[in-house]
């Protein structure tokens, strides 16, 4: 495989969770899954295959058995993660297995246990504890995000009003990639902080669905952090670092059954397994590395992902496994998957002084709050000495900064003091008048409110710099370490024998790979029986890999028969779905009203939805938009004055074109009188034999508004029409 110097692949490690109490009854038949953690090797049995079928053998970069723990699986495989995305990489990691094999326990795990604490707290324990052992030149600022994709909609699970708020969109920047648009980030400046947003998020998660089971195995939930840093480099100017971690649940990998649903449902089928087949359909590109197309756009999760799976991101895989017999399909499908994975090469690459950086934004506010706090400290400063009657000599501009601030406090309260000392003295004044006395108290007055106003503001401007300052974490000041020495020494042996063990598996695993290469070229043969007993034993071995491979390809043909199987079932579903929506829209909406709406729609593919075009077109102003002309005011079209007064004497029947119908409500039960025969009129007043189709509720006038009401129409088709209009009154009478 070509690898150019910068890439590395993305790292898979394979988990498997212990039987539970249900599997367990099922009796000791039930475990399918071996492992070798020192070889890092999965072997899988087939319980419906003859004991002579060879086993299923897959090698990845880590396993751990049912017996693992969580700190083991942190330490050796997302460590060195965290590590890079604290110097500045993008790094993900995704938990992809069935629903039920651990993904949530790999990725969360129990909170309360330190020994059950999934990948997640260990990230948070491992960012705020590298912060806080850091050297004081550095500054951080952490964020956190929180999303979920249900249906192939983005929802930020931080706001507040999640459950009602509309899907997010993706956007994409030349500089940082795919983005959220208005996500919510969270600053946090502790682990409890950065805990808090989780549990919101889990909780959002939680509310209003009714089986939160149900729901989180339909979902992908990703939680991101940015760590950005900011050191001071050789030449002397703040460099800005920004990692981005993406920590990635996602829904349950097993097929949705979709028999026998329809509409709502239908669509959800269709839809939950879209991103994690268009995951797949990525992983296969990449990992094939001959098809120039890699089908990110295919969904949203596998957008996001665009610079984890062959970008410039570090990449773990955890593919997690069930032990039981009855999931040997989906076992086997997930280390297909992940074994497909390890081939994707990414090129990682550390993001140095990004334009988006918000750091810079924040150091850049606090400097400016900074420079005013200073100013308005200094000036109250200047003024007290004046007050002191010293003199301001530029000179003292090097004091100590707690000088200047008590400087500007005495200041307040020397000025305060003095403007009380003199209202006093006005108010004892006894050659002032009355009226000076008030004007000269009302002055002293306002300098006394101005003081005041100025303080509060300086008081405001203190805390909003204190708040500002506050996000950003200095290295080894905000956060305590509270690990000591011994406990400091004990992490790093840990850390020291899980790289080392890494070390030993990628040894044992070459080892293993150049063995079978080499195995041809070393051997002697001393005679010719010797000869024939090791080829023979040679063909024994390739015949056995021949049988396995040709296995596979069954496995394979299968799999692709069955997976084409169930799209053809959706696209006969969707085909019914359509035809049905084809119908009603046929027989149900007028033609032109169809042809209208249908010009006026276009597809927007960045959103993957049909949108209205606006009737005004974009690029035309508000002001461009025709007014009604003065003249047409109150009328349906521009009229003539002549017109106008015409229309208003009645006179003149050419006038008379203007709103010729006009619809009066009529609330009275629908009457109808007969033309001619006042006794059979009677009759059909009653409503029992009144079958009339004329018969009409409600709206049913319509004439010339300046017509008075005729008595009879000679037209006969006018007849029952025209009898209604007498009818009221007939019957009023
Ligand atoms: P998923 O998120 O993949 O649907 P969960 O993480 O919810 O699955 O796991 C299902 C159950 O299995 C949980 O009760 C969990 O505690 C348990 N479990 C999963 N993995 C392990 C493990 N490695 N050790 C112990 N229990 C586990
Ligand atoms: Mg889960």
């Amino acid at each position: 495989m070509s690898k150019n110097k910068s890439s590395e692949s993305v790292k898979v490690v394979v988990r498997c969770r212990p039987l539970n109490r249900k599997e367990e009854s099922n009796g000791p038949a039930g475990g399918i899954v071996q492992m070798d953690l020192r070889l890092g090797q999965v072997i899988l049995r087939n319980p419906r295959a003859p004991q002579s079928e060879p086993q299923k053998t897959f090698t990845f970069d880590a396993v751990y058995d049912p017996n693992s723990k969580q700190r083991e699986l942190y330490d050796e495989s997302v460590r060195p993660l965290i590590d890079s995305v604290l110097a500045g990489f993008n790094g993900t990691i995704f938990a992809y297995g069935q629903t039920g094999t651990g993904k949530t326990y790999t990725m969360q795990g129990a909170w309360r246990d330190p020994e059950k604490r999934g990948v997640i707290p260990n990230a948070f324990d491992h960012i705020f504890t590298h912060i806080s052992r850091s050297q004081s030149d550095k500054q951080y600022l952490v964020r956190a995000s929180y999303l979920e994709i249900y249906r192939e909609e983005v929802r930020d699970l931080l706001d507040p009003n999640h459950a009602n708020a509309r899907a997010l969109e993706l956007r994409e920047s030349p500089d940082t990639g795919v983005y959220v648009r208005d996500l919510t980030s969270c600053v946090c400046k502790s682990i409890k902080e950065i805990e808090e947003v989780m549990n919101v998020g889990n909780q959002a998660r939680a509310v209003g669905m009714t089986d939160m089971n149900e729901h989180s195995s339909r979902s992908h939930a990703l939680f991101l952090i940015t760590v950005e840093c900011s050191q001071p480099g050789p030449d002397g100017r703040n460099h800005i670092r920004v990692g981005r971690l993406n920590l990635v649940d996602l829904a349950g990998s097993e097929r949705q059954t979709k028999t026998g649903v329809q509409g709502e449902r239908l669509k959800e089928a269709a839809k939950i397994n879209l991103s994690l087949s268009a995951l797949g359909n990525v992983i296969s590109a990449l990992a094939d590395g001959r098809s120039g197309h890699v089908p990110y756009r295919d969904s949203k999760l596998t957008r996001l992902l665009q610079d984890s799976l062959g970008g410039n991101a570090k990449t773990v895989m955890v593919a997690t496994l069930g032990p039981s017999s009855q999931h040997y399909d989906e076992t086997l499908t997930t280390l297909r998957y992940a074994n497909r994975a390890k081939n994707i090469q990414n090129q990682p690459r550390v993001n140095e002084d990004p334009k988006d950086a918000l750091l810079r934004e924040f150091q850049k506010e606090i400097a400016r709050l900074r420079a005013q706090l200073d100013h308005r400290k200094w000036r109250s400063k200047q003024k007290k000495e004046q007050l002191d009657g010293e003199c301001w000599d530029e000179g003292m501009e090097g004091e100590e900064e707690e000088e200047v601030e008590k400087d500007a406090e005495e200041y307040v309260i020397m000025e305060e003091q003095r403007l009380e000392r003199e209202k006093e003295a006005i108010r004892e004044d006894q050659f002032l008048l009355a009226e000076e006395k008030q004007r000269l108290l009302g002055e002293k007055e306002k300098m006394m409110g101005d003081l005041r106003k100025e303080q509060e503001a300086t008081e405001q401007l203190t805390a909003k710099y204190k708040a500002m300052e506050s996000k950003l974490l200095v290295g080894g000041k905000n956060i305590i370490d509270h690990t000591n020495e011994q406990q400091k020494m004990l992490e790093i042996k840990r850390q020291e024998i899980a790289e080392q063990s890494r070390g030993e598996r990628e040894m044992q695993q070459q080892l293993l790979a150049q063995d079978e290469e080499t195995l041809e070229l070393r051997e002697t043969f001393t005679s010719l029986q010797q000869e024939v007993e090791a080829k023979t034993k040679k063909l024994k071995k390739l015949y056995a890999k021949l049988q396995c491979i040709k296995a596979e390809i069954q496995d394979v043909n299968d799999e692709h028969v069955r997976s084409r199987q169930e799209l053809e079932q959706t696209q006969n579903e969707l085909t019914r779905e359509l035809k049905f929506k084809y119908l009603i829209i046929e027989n149900f909406i007028p033609p032109e009203e169809k042809n209208k709406i249908m010009s006026r729609l276009n597809f927007d593919p960045e959103e993957d939805q049909w949108k209205f075009q606006s009737l005004v077109p974009a690029e035309s102003k508000p002001s461009q938009i025709k007014k009604r002309p003065a003249s047409a005011v109150g009328y349906k079209r521009p009229i003539s004055q002549y017109a106008r007064v015409a229309i208003a004497m009645g006179a003149h029947s050419r006038y008379r074109a203007e709103n010729i119908m006009f619809l009066e409500l009529d609330m009275t039960p629908p009457n109808t009188v007969s033309l001619d025969r006042s006794t059979e009129a009677e009759t059909n007043q009653s409503p029992s034999v009144d079958n009339s189709p004329t018969k009409d509720k409600g709206v049913r006038k319509s004439r010339s508004w300046c017509q008075t009401p005729k008595s009879m129409t000679s037209s006969s088709s006018n007849v029952s029409l025209s009898a209604c209009h007498m009818g009221t009154p007939t019957a009023a009478q």
